[in-house]
């Protein structure tokens, strides 16, 4: 349509998210699911800038929740109440799975899983234990990166504090070509053995995504998880789950605690929560035992404006249905995914739930070799057609499509991204 303004092949995007130039696009503007650059063009962005535009990018009703916040209080010391904060807080306790009634605050993802693994050790004392998944993802401070597995930009991992990590399930790569559910069974019987080896106090939580999103998108089968919340509950260990990518109807419903009907101890939640304000923090069992006082005051713990954002941003997820209008357009997409699959060998495998939507491009769907090349070229091409998807270079094997604009996409709009990665597909297999 006129609104994308970028001819075909005028555009040769050199976007390098690491090392950074000045030929990375440069955004002016953004409203709902599309962003605009210095040039003009518009973009259909995929990508919901990194996954926490849930709800639509600068909102009207964030926007002036923020407005009206910043007028007030700006900044407020964690040990004084400030409005937003109370009433977020009662808010999301309206909505937290099971007993997770406790919640914490923290500006951003990696600080919340800080957060939550500081926690763990708190009430399990003695213990130094921590037990992570290989592919895991929990952040970039130096401790959750060491939690992480070593994406190529990870050069800490030799100073990793005491974490075992552990195989997960994989059912689209079970591990010895085993069938998917004697894959379960035998990560959780590695787990178990994990746990009879640790050391100094032993274990005090098992940490993991339960859908995996940087490690490539693996969405944990259900009887893993099932295994996984009995095993900590019979040897007295603590279920860390980070659902800072899964949070706020990402997966179709409000969490992945809700979607797979299992409540972990403590749960981390960032990204979608604060409209694009970064807001992010932890969730926790009223079983466990509080921080004393000073265990975790930050500065910016409680930031009175990220909190109004988000006050707003809950309400508007919960009053606009976007976890339901998730579901179904996840549907739609996974669908048509599926449809295109017949057509377009590259594709190898399609996964949700939800907007938690990507593609696996394959060279050869027998071997599944990952085909890195052609997934980079999807995402210039993308971009050449005025649509962002997923980045994959550090994603799991670097060959996913991301397909995840925030939860109120149209589906127009849904079907035109559909339609470009058809296009691109097709002149790649040429
Ligand atoms: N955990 C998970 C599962 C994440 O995906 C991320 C961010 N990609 C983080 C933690 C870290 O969040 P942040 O970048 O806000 O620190």
């Amino acid at each position: 349509s006129d609104e994308y303004r970028i001819e075909e092949g005028k555009r040769s995007l050199i976007h390098d998210p690491v090392e950074g130039d000045n030929t990375k696009i440069m955004l002016v503007r953004a409203r709902g699911s599309h962003v605009w650059d210095d040039k003009g063009n518009r973009y259909l962005d995929c990508t919901s800038q990194a996954w926490s535009n849930n709800l639509g990018a600068n909102d009207p009703r964030v926007v002036e929740a923020a407005i009206a916040q910043l007028r007030e209080i700006t900044h407020a010391r964690p040990n004084f109440n400030t409005r937003p904060l109370l009433t977020l807080t009662s808010k999301l306790r309206e909505i937290s799975p099971g007993d997770l009634n406790r919640i914490g605050y923290a500006l951003h993802g990696s600080l919340a899983v800080e957060m939550a693994m500081k926690l763990a050790f708190k009430n399990r004392p003695g213990a130094q234990n921590l037990i992570v998944l290989q592919d895991a993802y929990h952040g970039r401070s130096i401790t959750t990166m060491a939690a992480s597995w070593p994406h190529p930009n990870n050069p800490f991992l030799p100073i990793s504090p005491r974490f075992t990590r552990v195989p997960h399930p994989d059912p689209y790569r079970p591990r010895l070509g085993l069938d998917p559910e004697t894959d379960v069974q035998l990560c959780l019987s590695l787990l178990e053995d994990a746990i009879d080896r640790g050391v100094d106090g032993g274990v005090a939580a098992i940490m993991m995504e339960p859908i995996m999103g940087n490690g490539g998108h693996i969405v944990l089968p259900h009887s893993y998880l099932k295994g996984v919340r009995e095993i900590c509950d019979r040897r007295g260990i603590l279920l860390i789950w980070d659902e800072i990518q899964s949070c706020f109807g990402r997966t179709g419903k409000m969490f992945a605690a809700d979607f797979y009907g299992i409540v972990p101890d403590i749960m981390t939640f960032g990204k979608g929560i604060g409209g694009g304000f970064p807001l992010a923090g932890i969730f926790a069992s009223d079983k466990l035992q509080k921080f004393d006082s000073g265990e975790d005051a930050l500065t910016f713990g409680s930031f009175p404006v990220a909190m109004a954002a988000a006050v707003a941003t809950v309400d508007a997820i919960i009053g606009d249905g976007l976890c339901e209008k998730a579901h179904a357009l996840g549907e739609y997409a996974t669908g048509r995914l599926h449809e295109m699959a017949g057509r377009r060998k590259l594709i190898g495998d399609v996964r949700g739930p939800g907007l938690f939507v990507s593609i696996e491009l394959v060279k050869d769907r027998d071997s599944k070799e990952p085909a890195r090349a052609a997934a980079a070229e999807v995402y210039r091409r993308g971009v050449d057609r005025g649509v962002l998807f997923g980045e994959s270079r550090y994603a799991g094997l670097g060959n996913l499509i991301k397909v995840k604009p925030p939860l109120d996409c149209s589906m127009e709009d849904m079907a035109h991204a559909l339609d470009v990665l058809d296009e691109v597909l097709g002149s790649i297999e040429a």
